[in-house]
């Protein structure tokens, strides 16, 4: 019996579909980045098919087993042949480069299921909204979070440039800048730990950054088919507190 046909007497059987979908979602993956026929809609729902609750809870459930030391995902080589066809990531994340900020680890998750962006004090720039953008619209993903964490050398770095005037060296000045707005808040507040504070500030400014990101961020947002949220990693515990 023709594979393409086994269940299916005279029609497209959803083997067929399916194969058809995932090309056609492979293709949205593509730079042409066309928009995935109706016909894709009627095969096996696409990973990402989530909504942005269900999303988050899986964010939140693989750092819980990140904490206790019993993450699953270890076999990296399941899956390859699927992911070089399409992607279907869950969430995109806004992480700083520091070295011991791993979103997949921090979040139990595998390749393909995390759309990450990363720069020293994850905020947001063009170019990372671009990326973003390309990531809820043509990947389809529900959810970006923020990342903040403990010890941030980047929000230390933009104190210390504002409370001493301290001129820093080549291009960290444009960094210093794109931290100010949270850092300045947090400064106004005088709090006892001005640090975690301005870190806490840095991704809530973010957060609502990318919440009214037009034209395309803040639309979805608005259509609740994507939910915009904040959160801080302490290093020294694994945990991810949502803010
Ligand atoms: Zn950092």
């Amino acid at each position: 019996m023709c594979l393409l046909c086994e269940t299916a007497a005279g029609g497209l059987s959803r083997r067929h579909l399916f194969r058809t979908g995932a090309a056609l979602a492979a293709s949205a993956g593509a730079l042409t980045m066309p928009s995935v026929p109706a016909l894709a809609k009627e095969a096996a729902p696409a990973a990402n098919a989530i909504a942005p609750d269900k999303a988050l809870q899986r964010l939140l459930a693989g750092n819980a087993r990140y904490v206790a030391n019993v993450s699953r995902n270890k076999d990296f080589s399941a899956g390859r042949m699927a992911r070089a066809r399409a992607q279907f990531p869950i969430a995109g994340i806004v992480s700083c480069a520091d070295s011991r900020v791993a979103p997949e680890l921090v979040f139990d998750q595998g390749p393909g299921e995390l759309f990450i962006v990363r720069v020293a004090g994850n905020f947001v720039n063009d170019d990372g909204l671009a990326s973003l953008e390309y990531g809820v619209k043509f990947l389809n993903m529900p959810l970006i979070l923020v990342l903040g964490h403990s010890g941030c050398g980047a929000v230390s770095a933009t104190i210390k440039a504002i409370q001493d005037k301290a001129e820093l060296p080549g291009h960290l000045p444009a960094l210093v800048d794109a931290l100010k707005p949270g850092v300045e808040a947090a400064i106004a507040r005088n709090p006892a730990n001005l640090l975690a504070e301005a870190t806490a500030e840095n991704v809530r400014h973010n957060v609502r950054r990318l919440g009214q990101a037009e034209p395309i961020v803040s639309a979805l947002v608005a259509e609740k088919r994507v939910r915009v949220v904040g959160g801080v990693y302490d290093i020294a515990t694994g945990k991810v507190t949502l803010l």
